[in-house]
């Protein structure tokens, strides 16, 4: 592993970059991406964003979105530009796993790999990594690398500004999490001093839902939540039916479990959604409980104690009959 300063020199001179981040991505994995891609081509560089999925419409209108190329629908002009990178920034993952098929090709480059994330465990497929699971969101990460690791704030522009605030806000669960510490605040002022426009940015991503997304929430609270009150948790279960019946597309579920956060008393909340694939869980904690070791443990994911997730190949009832059942495990940490 070689020192993350050093990139100072490397990035000296103009470079073939490719920053790539998790599949579905989110607000920091799209925030982070773009952020550093504007501030990589105000340096000179040549730099395009592969992302291994689509992802939601409340994410695409962040400055320079157009540039972003979805591996699923351009396969070969990604793999060639991946094969071709003289470096690969890694965003928000630590996993090649992480990022589906696109995976292999990022393996197998050649370039120089930089992985800059905040979640558990790293893989070790990297060459330089900005890596701290105390950040709160990656796009912290990037502001401090900007700033910090390569002493160059003078590129936080408007548009850097407004991805990286983008971020922060979406991972942060909007400036709340128990990561949002005042350190986070000076950042986020800063990013308002260099052109981010916090009210606007709120406004684009929470309030730019469709009818359908809200009449579905409206299902899921009304006809499809469990509340267990001996254990102090609740579960939202969605299925294919559901899905197909509210034309839910990219991103309309997310944010719907911490519905079943917010009740009061509630510990541990999960999403169930019967995805055409396979059954994908979401699950959001408060305190010390560790959603992410119920996701590893049982449903070959992972990710944050209080933000975690995964998926199984079970049919959906099976799954909602094994969370059930997981519940008397855990219950002494969940009813404390
Ligand atoms: P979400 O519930 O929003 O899909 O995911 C919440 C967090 O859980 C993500 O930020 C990520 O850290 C983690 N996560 C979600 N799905 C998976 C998965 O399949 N595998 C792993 N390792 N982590 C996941
Ligand atoms: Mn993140």
């Amino acid at each position: 592993m070689s020192e993350i300063a050093s990139l100072k020199e490397l990035l000296a001179q103009p470079k073939q970059i490719v920053i790539t981040t998790h599949h579905k991505p989110d607000g920091d994995a799209m925030g982070s991406s773009l952020g550093l891609y504007n501030y990589l081509v105000q340096k000179g560089h040549h730099v395009r964003v592969i992302t291994p999925t689509d992802y939601p419409t409340f994410l695409q209108w962040l400055p320079n979105n157009p540039e972003v190329l979805i591996y699923t629908d351009k396969k070969t002009e990604s793999e060639s530009l991946v094969a071709n990178a003289e470096l690969i920034f890694c965003l928000d993952f630590n996993a090649l796993s992480r990022i589906n098929e696109l995976g292999k090709y990022v393996g197998e480059s050649k370039a120089l790999k930089v992985m800059i994330d905040h979640h558990l465990e790293p893989e070790g497929f990297d060459d330089y990594r900005h890596w701290t699971i105390n950040a709160c969101a990656t796009a912290q990460l990037v502001y401090d690398f900007i700033v910090n690791i390569m002493d160059e704030r003078h590129f936080i522009n408007k548009d850097v500004a407004t991805c990286l605030y983008t971020g922060i806000m979406t991972d942060s669960g909007s400036f709340r999490f128990p990561t949002t510490t005042a350190e986070v605040h000076h950042i986020v002022a800063d990013l308002i001093n260099c052109g981010a426009e916090n009210s606007r940015i709120h406004q684009l991503v929470y309030d730019n839902f469709s009818e359908s997304r809200l009449r579905f929430l409206g299902h899921c609270l009304i006809n499809r939540l469990e509340v267990f009150t001996e254990y102090n948790s609740a579960l939202i279960t969605v299925t294919k039916d559901d899905l197909q019946k509210f034309q839910i597309t990219t991103g309309d579920t997310e944010g719907i479990v911490n519905y079943a956060l917010s009740i009061n008393g509630i510990r541990l909340a999960a999403l169930v959604i019967e995805r055409p694939d396979r059954v994908k869980l979401s699950l959001r904690s408060t305190g010390d409980f560790p959603a992410n070791e119920i996701c590893k443990k049982y449903f070959n994911g992972g990710g944050h104690r209080n933000a975690a997730g995964g998926f199984s190949d079970k049919k959906i009832e099976a799954v909602v009959e094994e969370i059930k059942s997981i519940l008397p495990e855990y219950k002494t940490l969940l009813i404390q």
